[in-house]
């Protein structure tokens, strides 16, 4: 298997599959719980298990492909009541037919019969926080990114996963993404909490609390105005924008929602 992980804080493992999306496991002193399962390709759940006995609980951030086809290697999730009528399309044949061709062209063969697998069945994901012994997992709705996205805030290690919600380079343009101030407004609410450490899910590295604040209070109502046209294939139908800002961080949005 070619998953890689690093543990970024006790029992806080930071896990990149084969075709570079990551995913977070929590290990507390009861339970364990993976947040978001990747492609798929390969088997998840094995791998997991190489880092924790405890009973794996899996937890889905958003319904994109890309971290819930690894569902299918788990006997269910928690996904936000909002996402999972989405899980159809996103997870559907079209969907599996992209991730093989990417799969084969990096020369992997992917476990199980990929294609055909079912998901297991979902349950919503509430806000209870989810206590794993010494370690509490405490579910944030941040609709944006999809309608039903979803944070998880770590107090016990003062961290934060944000899904999708943000990466350095945010996605804020699916058909069914919110409109960009609100979806901006969901995200800053996150800034009320004290954490030091943000995973997301594009990157492998940990960051900074700054980082996130800087993505923020460089989205201007002038740097979203100014920003140019880019093509994001297969999505040509779609008015997208790229603002870049300063430090790098890109945010990809759509601008017939943007309110400009
Ligand atoms: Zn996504």
């Amino acid at each position: 298997m070619s998953f890689k992980s690093s543990e970024i804080f006790p029992g806080v493992f930071h896990i990149e599959d084969a075709l570079g999306v990551c995913m977070t496991l929590l290990v507390g002193e009861d339970r364990a719980l993976l947040v978001d399962a990747g492609y798929g390709v390969e088997d998840v759940r094995g791998f997991v298990e190489t880092l924790t006995e405890r009973p794996v609980t899996l937890l889905l951030t958003h319904a994109h492909h890309d971290h819930a086809l690894g569902a299918r290697w788990f006997s269910g999730a928690l996904l936000s009541a909002g996402d999972i009528p989405l899980i159809p399309r996103y997870t559907g044949r079209q969907q599996r037919e992209r991730v093989l061709s990417q799969a084969r062209f990096r020369g992997l063969q992917p476990a199980g019969d990929f294609m055909a697998d079912s998901l297991p069945p979902l349950f919503p994901l509430g806000r209870e926080p989810v206590d794993l012994g010494g370690l509490t997992a405490v579910p944030l709705p941040c609709p944006g990114h999809t309608p039903g996205s979803a944070a998880v805030y770590v107090p016990e290690r003062r961290l934060l996963l944000t899904g999708d919600a943000w990466n350095p380079c945010t996605w804020l343009f699916f058909p069914e993404a919110l409109p960009v101030g609100e979806a901006l407004g969901n995200l800053r609410r996150l800034l009320e909490l004290p954490f030091d450490t943000v995973l997301c899910p594009h990157s492998f590295t940990p960051h900074p609390r700054a980082k996130l604040r800087q993505f923020l209070d460089g989205l201007t109502e002038d740097a979203l105005r100014a920003a140019p046209p880019v093509d994001i294939p297969p999505y040509e139908k779609i008015d997208t924008r790229r603002a870049v800002l300063p430090d790098g961080q890109e945010l990809i949005f759509d601008g017939g929602k943007a309110g400009l």
